[in-house]
């Protein structure tokens, strides 16, 4: 995972930033972390930015399918826990004798209960570890176990959150279905590519930001005239009747450098956005990216991606 740091000056805006409001302290209630946005906050917003200008793809792409791009998990998930390890390290190495006004500071704090105490109680009792919480002080609960705790079930939480929108997106689901080996890991074309443009057409392809897409960004999925089926991205390239020709030269071109390749085959179009045909060498794979983005431009030669 990558680091941003981000200086703020005020307290309040540090609370905010990682969606710890003050204004809700534990109450015993566990609330669903689905419904309060939880990685729709300031720090997370700044994260996906950074993530689609290093993709090259639009600002208005899915923040979910730049963090699968890059095998990324939101910052705040990062955030949470090293204030959770913070509230550990008071508990554990802030003594009387080597931090008196720290430690007489951290016991007012529990005293009046103060806000940032409820909000890490909350933290970890609405990710079911209440018990952990409880027993912070006891020797079992050490600084690195806690921290692949938290890790582990923070990052948990955001995949199982992001596996329930893309059942709902279609194109999130169809980004997920491209997305081999392990998700949640940086992907292997942006390894592969090494040109910068190349790359970009093909993080825009997958993320459902180019031009090509006929309704990136919304739920309206436009039918084909001449097919009267859905039209998206995979149908332009492999089934429309109007991309006939091109499609026939395309594989012919890759028939005649004797790949062996199965044009009927369900997995093709995962094939071609994942730059992974089978017993493919990385080098094999350089000379068939020109092939797939000639292809790739002639379908949709009257969109510009
Ligand atoms: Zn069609």
């Amino acid at each position: 995972m990558n680091t941003v740091t981000v200086t703020l000056a005020s307290w309040e805006d540090k609370l905010d930033i990682i969606k710890m409001s003050k204004k809700t302290p534990f109450s015993g209630t566990i609330q669903n972390p689905e419904s309060d946005h939880e990685y729709d906050n300031e720090i997370d917003k700044v994260h996906a930015k950074m993530l689609k200008f290093s993709l090259g793809v639009s600002k208005y792409t899915s923040n979910t399918a730049v963090f699968m791009e890059l095998g990324q998990i939101p910052v705040s998930v990062k955030a949470k826990v090293l204030t959770a390890m913070y509230l550990h390290r008071f508990h554990t190495e802030i003594h009387m004798d080597n931090h008196f006004l720290l430690h007489n500071a951290f016991k007012c704090m529990k005293e009046y209960s103060h806000p940032w105490i409820d909000s890490i109680h909350y933290l970890f009792a609405s990710h079911g570890m209440a018990d952990i919480y409880n027993n912070i002080t006891s020797r079992s609960v050490t600084k690195g176990k806690l921290k692949k705790l938290l890790i582990t079930r923070l990052s948990d939480i955001y995949i199982q959150y992001n596996d329930m929108k893309m059942q709902s997106k279609p194109y999130l689901g169809q980004l997920y279905s491209l997305t081999t080996g392990v998700v949640y890991q940086k992907q292997t074309y942006l390894n592969v590519v090494s040109t910068p443009q190349t790359r970009m057409i093909y993080a825009r392809v997958r993320t459902n930001s180019s031009k090509l897409s006929p309704s990136p960004y919304s739920e309206i999925i436009d039918k084909c005239e001449s097919c009267k089926v859905t039209m998206d991205f995979k149908h332009l390239l492999l089934h429309c009747k109007n991309t006939e020709k091109q499609r026939d030269s395309f594989f012919k071109s890759i028939q005649d450098l004797h790949y062996n390749i199965d044009v009927k085959s369900d997995g093709l179009y995962n094939n071609i956005m994942n730059l992974e045909w089978p017993l493919l060498s990385r080098e094999e794979i350089l000379v068939v990216i020109p092939i797939v983005l000639s292809y790739v431009g002639h379908v949709g030669r009257d969109y510009v991606i």
